[in-house]
């Protein structure tokens, strides 16, 4: 497999790349652990960067792997795209309209983006703020499936009632996958499954 690499960040909707290969976006709130389990997945310490910081740019981060010229005839066999983060107990209202906006015609309007993966910490749940982003996938009618994330911070013996709980609360979402991955950035646990899911998602 080829290193990935970080090709561009978009702030708007005209700077997104050429339509090609399928793509795979990463949402969820700011700290969640987003940055960790692209880097994970893909085996590549600081190819997103982590960070405890909040209100970073406001960019869809596109990441291929490595040595691809972008054209028709040569196209990687998928994208991964960083989403900003959410969720910021301070953000102004002007940056979250912004936000908003940006991935809501993202999702709206990329015939490509075959699945977005929403990251939910197993510590914390599904939250208000999270909801709203279920409710604008939903809308936008764009697939989606819950991963949570640091599960190596709960007890073990808890995780199934948590997957069930999760389950429960996107039981009625018209586009949600009705299944929910359990990972651990920090010890690999679900990161397989992960990559097994992300690439029947690509490919479907
Ligand atoms: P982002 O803001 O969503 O990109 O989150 P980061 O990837 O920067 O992670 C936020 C914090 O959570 C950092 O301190 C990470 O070290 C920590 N973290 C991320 N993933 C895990 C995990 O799987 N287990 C544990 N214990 N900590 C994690």
């Amino acid at each position: 497999m080829r290193p990935w690499v970080f090709i561009r960040g978009v702030p708007a909707m005209k700077f997104l790349p050429p339509e090609g290969p399928p793509e795979i976006a990463f949402a969820g709130r700011s700290n969640v652990g987003k940055s960790s389990l692209i880097n994970a997945l893909v085996g590549k310490k600081g190819l997103a960067r982590t960070s405890n910081t909040p209100g970073r740019t406001q960019e869809l981060n596109y990441f291929v792997p490595d040595g691809y010229s972008g054209g028709e005839d040569d196209l990687p066999p998928m994208a991964l795209i960083d989403m900003p983060g959410y969720g910021y107990a301070s953000a102004p209202k002007d940056k979250v309209d912004a936000w908003t906006k940006l991935v809501f015609d993202y999702l709206k309007g990329r015939v490509t983006l075959k699945r977005v993966y929403v990251l939910i910490d197993a510590r914390h749940g599904i939250k208000a703020n999270d909801e709203e982003v279920l409710s604008l996938l939903d809308k936008a009618a764009v697939s989606y499936q819950i991963v949570l994330t640091k599960t190596d911070k709960i007890k073990e013996a808890g995780l199934p009632r948590l997957i069930a709980n999760t389950l429960e609360r996107i039981r009625k979402r018209p586009a949600a996958y009705p299944a929910v991955l359990a990972t651990s950035s920090e010890k690999g646990g679900g990161l397989d499954e992960l990559r097994a899911a992300i690439a029947q998602a690509a490919n479907g």
